[in-house]
């Protein structure tokens, strides 16, 4: 009898998208559990790959390969994760081994450069010299050894880039000293020895322990290593987490007197903690104080020995949302967000899965973090279409939550103010437990009156071409009282480019059919699809003539026009031109929380949690750009941008006041806006969508083709249509295959379909299916995206 080890090995093909048996030599018995990494060879080349074992038994071997190495000692996925990518594999569709690799840092998991892992290089022999076979292997050392190795094959020019595993897995450690105060006192030390006598007094004085660093600086390597080898100085190392940073200097805070809402919302849902539970959909007013409703709710999670997730949108992770969490749990909270560098989130990976960190507070992928034993899950302004990931495996945080949930018998919460119509809808038939907040917290705080400004009115009288007459007076207005404006852009599907005023020519991108993005910061056009960059254009490149012109509302733009009309306003502007810096982000708003400034003018980006006290007027420029794009969900999307960004207005004691400009003052999602009633929107959106057949009625796949001829593109997916017309019943609605609204990008044509079914027993075969085909040899140039209810058909 052998051991034998099944393992998901890295390549994402659906041949291979099932374990592999292994044997596990007889050296390595002692490694190998469920959940490790490995290192396997794999195929007829036996090239060395990265994998998991998710799986082991005894059984006779006959002609299995052997394990090469282990890279874990202790397992890196736990059974519960094993479970999800299973569970997920059914309606995520991509391969095992990319759902496996989402759970982990990405610092855990392998990268090839080129087709193979640089390890296949070594011989045999080299194999023999650096891992010799009968020891068992220090993960550590084994990693050690490798980048060795592996920075010696780079010199020798064999490969020509490798991840050098020390450069990307070291884990950080800092020096401290401990002083043994016996032998420190009685150690003799010469009277002409000054800087030692000095060094012993001030240890005595000040100090019995600290960073060696502190003790270097003050008296140097040779002093200090006098007394280490004395024996009267030890010097350890100890591991430092990366992210510390966060920690400090944020002050405790209390937990706040609840409402008598509030008090309702977190009794209900925390006596289903370790029940099994319908997810609660809290519907919740902006500033009606769900933050504060969910820092009691993970507090009493805490007192039973559980712990928590939160999850919020990667653009509200800002230090003034995650030191709410941070001041009332201190160091039990971990922040998971994609702006820490790779050893920060590895850190922060281990710091929960050491037991040490108890709350996680992370955007979208903190849903993997491998916490035990989780008592609440809680999504934060769940609508955000960020909760779905937009690349393999496309996942949303919501199911993954609900999957977790389910089986830790945690209470899931999702809370916003605008649920999105699928949560909501699901609250109705009661799929999901409806719990509601409908005042604002702060009792002198009331919801903000919303005006709307018809921009068709003011055309001939427009001082500046970003703002009505009524919204400059309102801006002067708060100007003289000293309070804070906030003015948002809508820049979805919106952008400012370049046009000839002589022949209509616009600069587009070669690669794409989208215009260019004009960059003053850079002095650059930029392609926001493909990266493409290049400089401005002096003449138009197809008549040559001069008067050419910019276009197009970008902040730069409303920023000149602002600061002409007020030049005493201190004006912050924020968008993707000035955020790019890290923590570029949270100066600004730091500043402006500091009343350093006046106006914040911004995108999208200042519409989400902000909480300042000071902002009595909110402008919303330009409404209508995201409410014609071609996609079923743009009028929610507008709604919910439009009550996001008032809700930024009065949010303490004084009152606050919103305007809104557009072309569309009629339009219903504009009209509900103003009113600020969500639930009204709710049904009005139903019914468009009961006569349109789209989500919640039906639920959707959307499949993309895509390829460098069009030609090809159309006829593939016609391929593939048929594939699914002949493997689904009737009752399925398949619809196209149409361009993509962008039709082409990176120089490839996008084709797509979409699937619309309320039951079909054969969907998750027939998309199987689809994903064989891309593997047959005539289609593998075909690049097929399948994504379970898409958030985005732009
Ligand atoms: P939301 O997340 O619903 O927009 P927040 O949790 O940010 O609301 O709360 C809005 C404001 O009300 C915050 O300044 C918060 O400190 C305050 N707040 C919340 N709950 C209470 C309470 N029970 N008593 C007093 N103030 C509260
Ligand atoms: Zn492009
Ligand atoms: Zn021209």
């Amino acid at each position: 009898m052998t051991k034998i080890a099944k393992i998901i090995v890295d390549i994402p093909l659906m041949q291979t998208d099932k374990p592999f048996s292994y044997e596990v030599p007889e050296h390595l018995l002692d490694l190998v559990q469920v959940g490790v990494r490995v290192h396997v060879p794999f195929g007829k080349g036996n090239r060395l790959l990265q994998g998991f074992v998710v799986g082991l038994e005894d059984a006779d071997a006959a002609d299995l390969k052997p394990i090469r190495e282990f890279l874990d000692f202790e397992p890196v996925l736990n059974a519960e994760q094993l479970l999800l990518a299973d569970q997920m594999r059914h309606t995520v569709f991509s391969y095992k081994i990319s759902i496996l690799k989402a759970m982990l840092p990405g610092l855990l998991n392998s990268k090839y450069d080129k087709e193979f892992h640089p390890l296949a290089s070594l011989s045999d022999e080299e194999r023999q010299l650096y891992f010799p076979k009968n020891s068992p292997l220090l993960a550590s050392e084994l990693r050690e050894e490798l980048s060795l190795k592996m920075a010696e094959l780079l010199k020798a020019g064999k490969v020509e880039q490798v991840y050098l595993a020390k450069d990307r897995q070291t884990i950080k450690t800092q020096k401290h000293y401990d002083v043994n105060l016996q032998l420190l006192e009685t150690l003799e030390i010469a009277g002409r020895a000054k800087k030692r006598l000095e060094m012993r007094a001030w240890l005595l004085e000040n100090s019995q322990s600290g960073l060696l660093k502190d003790l270097q600086a003050l008296y140097g390597r040779e002093v200090i290593k006098f007394f280490e080898d004395a024996g009267a100085l030890n010097i350890r190392e100890v591991e430092v987490s990366r992210a510390h940073a966060y920690f400090k200097d944020v002050k405790s805070s209390n937990f706040l007197q609840l409402n008598e809402e509030q008090a309702a919302v977190v009794e209900q849902v925390t006596a289903a903690i370790g029940q099994a539970s319908k997810p609660f959909l809290l519907e919740g007013v902006t500033g009606s104080g769900k933050t504060e409703v969910y820092l009691h709710i993970i507090d009493k999670v805490l007192q039973q020995g559980k712990t928590a997730i939160v999850l919020v949108p990667e653009i509200s992770l800002t230090p003034q949302m995650t030191n709410r969490f941070i001041s009332r749990f201190g160091e039990q909270v971990a922040i998971m967000h994609s702006g820490l560098s790779d050893g920060e989130k590895f850190d922060e990976w281990r710091k929960v899965k050491s037991g040490q960190a108890k709350v996680v507070v992370g955007a979208r992928s903190a849903i993997f973090a491998p916490l035990e034993n989780i008592g609440a899950i809680i999504i934060d302004e769940e609508h955000e279409a960020t909760y779905k990931q937009e690349s393999n495996p496309r996942y949303h945080a919501r199911d993954v939550a609900q999957l977790r949930a389910d089986y830790h018998k945690a209470v899931l919460v999702m809370g916003s103010a605008t649920p999105s119509i699928e949560s909501r809808a699901r609250a109705s038939r009661e799929v999901y437990q409806f719990l509601q907040l409908t005042k604002r917290a702060n009792p002198n705080a009331k919801i903000p009156e919303v005006e709307i400004l018809d921009f068709r009115d003011y055309i001939g009288q427009q001082e500046a071409g970003n703002f009505t007459p009524p919204l400059l007076e309102a801006i002067e207005e708060r100007l003289a009282k000293k309070e804070q404006v906030v003015l948002m852009l809508n820049r979805r599907g919106f952008s400012s480019f370049v046009m000839c005023r002589d022949c209509g020519f616009v600069d587009d991108c070669p690669n794409c059919d989208i215009s260019l993005t004009l960059h003053m910061d850079t002095k650059t056009m930029n392609c926001h699809y493909c990266g493409f960059q290049k400089g401005i254009p002096r003449n138009c490149p197809n008549c040559q003539s001069p008067s050419i012109r910019y276009y197009g509302t970008g902040t730069q733009k409303a920023y000149d026009e602002l600061a002409e009309i007020f030049p005493q306003a201190r004006i912050l502007r924020m968008d993707v031109d000035t955020t790019r810096q890290k923590g570029a982000h949270e100066k600004l708003l730091t500043k402006f929380g500091n009343h350093e400034a006046d106006i914040l003018l911004g995108t999208q980006m200042i519409a989400k949690g902000l909480d300042f006290p000071n902002v009595t007027l909110v402008g919303v420029l330009n409404a209508d750009t995201s409410l014609n794009l071609p996609d079923f969900r743009s009028s929610e999307r507008t709604f919910q941008l439009l009550t996001q960004v008032a809700g930024r207005a009065g949010r303490a004691d004084k009152p606050g006041q919103v305007y809104i400009q557009t072309y569309n003052p009629d339009h219903y999602a504009i009209q509900l806006a103003k009113a600020q009633d969500y639930e009204a929107f709710y049904q009005y959106e139903m019914s468009i969508r009961r006569q349109l057949g789209y989500p919640p009625y039906y639920f959707t796949v959307g499949l993309t083709l895509s390829h460098s001829s069009e030609e090809i593109a159309v006829q593939k997916s016609y391929e593939v249509m048929g594939l699914l017309r002949q493997g689904l019943t009737d009752k399925v609605k398949l619809l196209g295959p149409t361009p993509k609204p962008i039709a082409r990008t990176h120089n490839l044509y996008h084709y797509q379909i979409l699937v619309k079914y309320r039951f079909e027993d054969h969907l998750e075969e027939s998309l199987n299916r689809i994903l064989d085909w891309t593997q047959e040899k005539d289609n593998q140039k075909v690049r097929v995206i399948i994504d379970h209810e898409p958030q985005n058909l732009m």
